[in-house]
């Protein structure tokens, strides 16, 4: 049996902050065997197990919503358009990558929202392969979006003639969620989401419908109240990105558990560098409008009770796999959450909406964890250089 302890000067569970307790964890065969108060590293050691004493121990971070085959290093558009017209096995092999770098930067769980090649299905059976440099993939493979409409890089097309249940059932084979398209990109020099949903709520129910028959949950792309309306009436297992939020669509989401991922960093992004794309002053003005309403909803949210779940969209332009988990709990935390509500939507909130057997840590869970130099409860760049990853 392989067995080994960490004593900590302190540790998250997913949920709640240990700090300071020393505490030995013994981890046998890759599951927690015990977790105990106090160093019991001596007695541990007699009986053979390797013991590591010092940091800070919580869950393996989860980025609820990435673009693994999409580079978010390159800030030039015309680099990033190129970056789409390569082979399919240079596009993997930057997914590849991607996944590599989430798990090195303390990432154990990835869901991946979508690419029209499927490479994010590839990349999960070779994460089943290499759990010692790949993040668990969960992937959304292609998408459901409605034909010469926005999504073409993430998803398939359904007409309004076409057969949504057949397509959806299709789909939920391979995928281990059924992502839908509700709205396209937002207009920043408008300063709002201009285009009217793809999916009237019908259809939308429909795709929450058949994915439901199959076993599968759904997640929607989807931003301004005329989308947001159409993903709450549907009843969607989650929101992902969900600018222009309001109180009212926040109620339809509390009363139906559907969880909400809003994806600070693709906006933060532009707004910290507008030069990056040649926004002008009333554009940029907008994006922090933007960003301000957004958080102060995410924080509406959290008191609400509203399941929280937090993605990058990395893989967009500025955002970088791994490290923008960290740049999500800043913008998290820089909201009013606090850091204990951040970390849980970072970490068992995800599992638990994932459907997990162990969403915290604790006795008889597979070790999924990042050990960190100090607790980010002091300080939170400690979340920027992880001394240890294990995936379960
Ligand atoms: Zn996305």
């Amino acid at each position: 049996m392989d067995s080994f302890a960490i004593i900590v000067t302190g540790w998250f569970d997913g949920e709640t902050n240990h700090s300071p307790v020393p505490t030995t964890i013994l981890v046998e065969d890759g599951i927690i065997a015990d977790i105990a108060t106090g160093d019991h590293g001596d007695a541990l050691a007699k009986r053979g197990a390797a013991v590591h004493r010092g940091g800070y121990l919580m869950p393996g971070l989860v980025d609820a919503h990435v673009h693994l085959f999409l580079d978010g290093a390159p800030t030039d558009g015309k680099a990033r358009s190129e970056h789409l017209k390569q082979p399919l096995e240079r596009l993997t092999e930057a997914a590849r990558q991607s996944a590599r770098q989430a798990r090195a930067a303390g990432v154990t769980v990835v869901r991946d929202a979508g690419d029209r090649h499927g490479i994010n299905h590839r990349i999960r059976d070779e994460a089943r392969r290499n759990p010692g440099t790949m993040p668990v993939v969960r992937s959304g493979g292609l998408g459901v979006k409605r034909p010469k409409r926005y999504g073409a890089f993430m998803a398939t097309d359904v007409g309004e003639d076409g057969d949504i249940h057949a397509s959806v059932t299709g789909l939920a084979a391979d995928n281990d969620e059924i992502k839908l398209i509700l709205t396209g990109i937002i207009d920043f020099d408008a300063g709002a989401v201009t285009d009217e949903p793809q999916f009237s709520a019908e259809d939308a129910r429909r795709v929450v419908d058949a994915a439901r028959s199959c076993g599968r949950n759904t997640f929607a792309h989807c931003s301004g109240v005329k989308g947001l309306t159409v993903a709450a009436e549907a009843g969607v297992g989650s929101i992902e990105h969900g600018f222009f939020m309001t109180r009212e669509i926040l109620e339809i989401m509390a009363a139906k558990a559907i969880a909400w991922t809003p994806t600070f960093c693709p906006v933060h992004f532009q707004w910290a560098h507008p030069e990056a794309v040649g926004w002008s002053a009333p554009t940029v003005a907008n994006l922090r409008r933007i960003l301000d309403d957004h958080a102060h909803h995410l924080v509406m949210a959290h008191r609400m009770g509203v399941p929280l779940l937090l993605g990058t969209d990395a893989g967009s332009m500025g955002v970088e796999h791994g490290a923008a988990v960290i740049d999500e709990i800043e913008r998290y935390v820089e909201a009013g959450m606090s850091l204990d509500a951040t970390l849980t939507a970072a970490t068992a909130s995800a599992r638990r909406h994932f459907g997990h057997p162990h969403p915290v840590l604790r006795k008889g869970a597979a070790f999924d964890a990042v050990l960190l130099a100090i607790s980010p409860f002091d300080d939170i760049r400690t979340l920027r250089s992880p001394l240890g990853v294990w995936r379960q």
